[in-house]
């Protein structure tokens, strides 16, 4: 796997142990621990750290661990965040946790299944503050968010008091300076030698932010802990994906089981491809006009399997493998082909479609647009070809034609 595959678009997101030791190697402030595949090695592991206190963790991509719950009874009744006061209980928490299927707020009901547990040396903590970094869409800047009211509940505070917390941005030109520290330290309510280390960790960040290109970093908690010193007990990280390609090492990271497998699928063939939870699938030539198949699907009263964008110059392969990538859905109750042919030709598009069918079968409606170069010569394969496909004269007559194929 290399970071050409790393669909365009799409961010890559790391495990918590990866995104510490990233942290570690720009010497911000993490508790030692290691990270374990397989239940046996987890003994071993906690062996290695000091104690008297470990923290067993969960590693998937998705936060919200502490207060998940696994969906099977073996996995015990603790979440995906668990404090073991020995060595055994440590690796019995590995154990419990090891293959099992963790739901949280941020999983989907679905869950995801624990393959990787990391296992860390446990810190007292006397306060748990929240501070993140992330690209704001609506100012072309990297924006700062930080509150006082770190822990497991930030998204309560978000929703119910605002107020306690703090977004401020960058200016690029002018850079980072110590006074954007300083500003995190006193909104946090730090003092004497934390207001320090707390200017050196945000600009260390912003740093790391800024040289790995980086989308977004969420550090909850921040933690103050019982001596004093701060330290970073959570690390969420998504880099750009467009930017992989500049950084092989972070690329080299990408763990492809936490991915779903259609968009996996869809990033081995460079197609531009975002599973959602309709019932219509979509294929689109053109980012604009998918988004437009998008909107005009939900005007008439349903909502897109998927975006998909297959691009100018596609070729029949990738086209089989979009149609294959939709119909894999089982979501997926009809199908819209929207394809207006500028460099994509019609033909093509056409054949795609037909060898894919042939291959994977035709199980729900299928309703398509072509219009463009060569736009008869692809309506003629598909009509001798004796598929079962409706055929629309422009969007809004295909976007009403799949919608009533598919409601009735
Ligand atoms: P998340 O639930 O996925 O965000 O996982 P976190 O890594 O943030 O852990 C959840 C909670 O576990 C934190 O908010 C802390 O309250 C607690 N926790 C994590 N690490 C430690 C630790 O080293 N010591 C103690 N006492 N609690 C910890
Ligand atoms: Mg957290």
């Amino acid at each position: 796997m290399t970071s050409q595959h790393i669909a365009n678009g799409v961010n890559m997101n790391i495990h918590e142990y990866q995104a510490k030791a990233l942290l570690r190697s720009y010497g911000i402030p993490v508790s030692d621990g290691r990270a374990v595949m397989r239940a046996e090695e987890a003994k071993t592991a906690a062996g290695e750290l000091d104690g008297p206190l470990w923290v067993v963790k969960a590693q998937i991509h998705a936060g919200g661990r502490g207060k998940g719950k696994f969906k099977e009874p073996e996995a015990g009744e603790k979440g995906g965040v668990r404090l073991a006061r020995s060595v055994g209980e440590a690796a019995e928490f590995a154990r419990q946790m090891l293959g099992r299927t963790l739901v949280t707020v941020q999983t989907g009901p679905a869950g995801k299944q624990v393959n990787r547990i990391y296992i860390e040396d446990g810190s007292d903590i006397a306060r748990e503050l929240y501070l993140a970094m992330l690209i704001d869409r609506a100012t072309s800047r990297i924006s700062i968010v930080c509150s006082t009211e770190g822990g497991m509940s930030i998204e309560d505070v978000a929703h119910d008091t605002p107020e306690k917390i703090l977004t401020f941005d960058i200016d690029p030109a002018a850079g980072f300076s110590e006074y954007h520290g300083r500003r995190v330290a006193f909104s946090l309510g730090l003092e004497g030698n934390q207001v320090k280390q707390c200017v050196n960790i945000v600009k260390t960040l912003y740093k790391m932010f800024t040289e790995k290109d980086m989308e977004m970093l969420e550090i909850n908690p921040l933690v103050v802990m019982t001596d004093g010193n701060m330290k970073l007990l959570d690390a969420k990280i998504s880099f750009d994906g467009n930017a992989m390609y500049r950084h092989p090492d972070i690329a080299a990271l990408r763990d492809e089981t936490e991915e779903d497998p259609k968009e996996l699928a869809a990033s081995k063939f460079d197609l531009n491809y975002i599973a959602l939870d309709g019932e219509i699938g979509c294929m689109v030539n053109g980012a604009g006009l998918a988004m437009a198949t998008m909107d005009i699907i939900k005007l008439y009263g349903a909502e897109p399997a998927n975006f998909l964008d297959v691009g100018g110059g596609a070729t029949k392969e990738k086209v089989t493998e979009a149609f294959k990538i939709i119909t894999s859905d089982p979501n997926v109750k009809g199908i819209l082909v929207n394809i207006f042919g500028g460099i994509m030709r019609c033909d093509i598009i056409a054949e795609g479609i037909i060898a894919a069918v042939k291959e994977v079968g035709l199980k729900v409606p299928l309703v398509v647009r072509l219009e463009g170069t060569n736009v008869d010569l692809g309506k003629d394969i598909i009509r001798k070809s004796g598929l079962d496909v409706i055929a629309a004269d422009d969007l809004k007559d295909g976007a009403q034609k799949i919608v009533k194929a598919v409601k009735g």
